[in-house]
């Protein structure tokens, strides 16, 4: 099963995607997870991207697509991947259909998690991630059990930077002018499942799995 999650910042992708992996037995792949692993680790690629991950503008498409295809390839994509965060413009999205054409493979779902600007901001403000196992919480809506500490290993919370008021509002306006119009790029492709994003973690998860459940993969 191959599925693209579709959302503006803090619409839950990554916390869906985790659940859907977990659920499906295939990889989540996020380019800004692997983004902020290259920049934590320093590589060449890391330095390349730093700048526009931490000011929260897009990392240019044929880089972005170079990274992704090169993941797909890999033997764990074999039964299917989640993708979040990708693709987040229409070249993006075509660069993603000419993979599926040169694979032999199909799209089966893009699950759009609807969602308004204001829910984004007051998620993304109160977002928190374990620097150990990347696990997200909100300290509104999903506190940890222990202030500043991971529910599963005891790891550090912390923000992440593009995380801050004005990097949100940056990151919100580039959604809307180039990932915005991937919504009816796909829906005009029969392949959008729009979800309210806004109501809680597990009715969204519910919908979602009532939807993919009986996805029975489309001939290619
Ligand atoms: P995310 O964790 O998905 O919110 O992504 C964090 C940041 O990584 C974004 O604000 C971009 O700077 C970069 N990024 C992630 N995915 C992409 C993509 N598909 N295309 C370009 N930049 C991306």
């Amino acid at each position: 099963m191959n599925i693209v999650l579709l959302g503006a910042p803090g619409s839950g992708k990554g916390t869906q995607a985790a659940r859907l992996s977990h659920r499906y037995g295939i990889p989540h792949i996020s380019t800004g997870d692997i983004f902020r692993h290259e920049i934590a680790q320093k590589t060449e690629l890391g330095l390349k991207v730093e700048e526009y991950v931490k000011s929260g503008r897009l990392v240019p498409d044929e880089l972005t697509v170079s990274i992704v295809s090169g993941r797909l390839t890999k033997p764990d994509c074999g039964q299917g991947f989640i993708l979040d965060g990708f693709p987040r413009t229409v070249a993006q999205a075509e660069s993603l259909d000419a993979y599926f054409t040169s694979a032999k493979r199909q799209l089966d779902k893009v699950v759009y998690l609807q969602m308004t600007e204001s829910q984004a901001v007051e998620r993304l403000s109160s977002r928190r991630q374990c620097e150990a196992c990347g696990q997200i919480y909100n300290l509104k809506s999903q506190p940890p059990k222990e202030a500043d500490k991971c529910d599963t290993d005891g790891g550090t919370l912390f923000q992440r930077e593009d995380d801050k008021p004005e990097t949100i509002r940056k990151r919100l306006v580039v959604y809307n002018e180039l990932t915005e119009p991937l919504i009816s790029y796909y829906r005009g492709a029969g392949l959008l499942l729009t979800v309210n994003g806004g109501q809680g973690v597990d009715s969204v998860s519910n919908e979602v799995y009532a939807a993919l459940d009986g996805l029975e993969p489309r001939p290619a």
